[in-house]
């Protein structure tokens, strides 16, 4: 029999994976509590449990914790850690502990859902290596646990408080293994994220947007727009070329319409392309939808050769979407002393290998 991931398992499926191997349901609960809330990465670690039961459980399940690869730390508190996966694939995940250092007591975790990227946008370093496989809910909920995990060795109350499906991967392409992770995290009797702490970011796959406004989990939902222009979106994203603007767009009122949820649009600043005229078709775009726009100064990355724009074109963008009406915030910068863009570590951490 293939074992299971416990890690990939909601409380009433641990419960139900107990009862069909003739343990107590209560242990399933147990269990549950041990893995997701106190984040043990062997069995060892599982205080109240008895052998004979643990052993019973073992034969049904697989606690595999990721193996730490790498770890950077930034001036920032920005933490970036590598991770391999059992078949010897390799992901990023960060943390953004800064909040804490600012005593706002929130401590963001960026995830990543799939080993590569199959969208290939323009601007980042996961992209350019392709895409391999989905990560399962347990790879992808694995992430908060061994980060927890690793955080407590140096404060036992550590506690991840927000979550971003913005790591390596497009979460809408691996739809129901993104959202069973996101059930097990919001799981009171494990890590309780509130659901409105927790955010997918899509590049624009229109009909999961629909099926997301259908399912309506009550995450919140970031586009990566970058550009209103569907020619210049072509090059930066290229899924724009199955779903356009215009689809995107509609699925996006939809989706609010749906939700009564606002939309946070993601736009890349590049070094020349932050023009106002790039501003302004974005203003027009966005008139009339429940948005708000996160402005992102690019890390740069060697391999694509793009630049982050200076002070004044930065604040020159703003200018045009705050004079229209459209709120907008600008992403403040984060780990730009390691290697911060999603994918940098990894592809680094393949070149030292080879
Ligand atoms: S930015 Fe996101 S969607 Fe685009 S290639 Fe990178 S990981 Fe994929």
């Amino acid at each position: 029999m293939v074992r299971s991931d416990i890690r990939g398992l909601t409380e009433a499926e641990l419960i139900l994976a107990c009862q069909e191997i003739g343990v107590p349901k209560f242990r399933g609960r147990q269990l549950f509590h041990w893995i997701q809330q106190k984040a043990v990465q062997n069995w060892d670690e599982i205080k109240n449990i008895g052998k004979a039961d643990l052993i019973k459980i073992q034969e049904r399940l697989i606690l595999v914790p990721l193996l730490q690869l790498k770890e950077q730390v930034s001036q920032d508190e920005t933490r970036k850690f590598l991770f391999e996966l059992a078949d010897g694939q390799s992901i990023e995940c960060v943390l953004m502990d800064y909040d804490r250092v600012k005593s706002r007591n929130r401590r963001t975790v960026c995830v990543s859902t799939q080993v590569g990227c199959p969208v290939g946008c323009a601007f980042c370093a996961t992209g350019l290596g392709g895409w391999q496989r989905n990560l399962s809910s347990g790879e992808i909920v694995g992430q908060i646990l061994d980060i927890t995990h690793a955080m407590r060795q140096e404060d036992p109350d550590f506690q991840v408080t927000n979550v971003v499906f913005m790591g390596m991967g497009e979460p809408l392409l691996n739809y129901d293994e993104v959202l069973k992770g996101i059930q097990i995290l919001n799981q009171e009797a494990g890590q309780n994220i509130g659901m409105r702490r927790m955010t997918i970011s899509t590049s624009g796959v229109a009909p999961k947007i629909r099926q997301l406004a259908q399912d309506n989990p009550q995450v919140g939902l970031a586009v990566s727009l970058h550009s209103a222009n569907n020619e210049i979106r072509n090059d930066l994203i290229p899924i724009n070329r199955r779903y356009p603007l215009e689809e995107l767009m509609k699925a996006c009122q939809e989706y609010t319409e749906r939700t009564n949820r606002r939309i946070t649009f993601e736009v890349a600043l590049i070094a020349g392309q932050a023009t106002h005229k790039a501003a302004e078709e974005v203003a027009q775009l966005l008139q009339g939808q429940l948005a708000h726009v996160n402005l992102i100064p690019v890390n740069p990355v060697v391999e694509t050769g793009m630049a982050r724009p200076d002070g004044a074109e930065i604040q020159g963008f703003a200018r045009v979407l705050e004079q229209r009406g459209i709120p907008v915030s600008l992403r403040e910068e984060k780990g730009t002393d390691i290697d911060a863009a999603c994918g940098q570590l990894r592809r680094q951490w393949e070149s030292d290998e080879k």
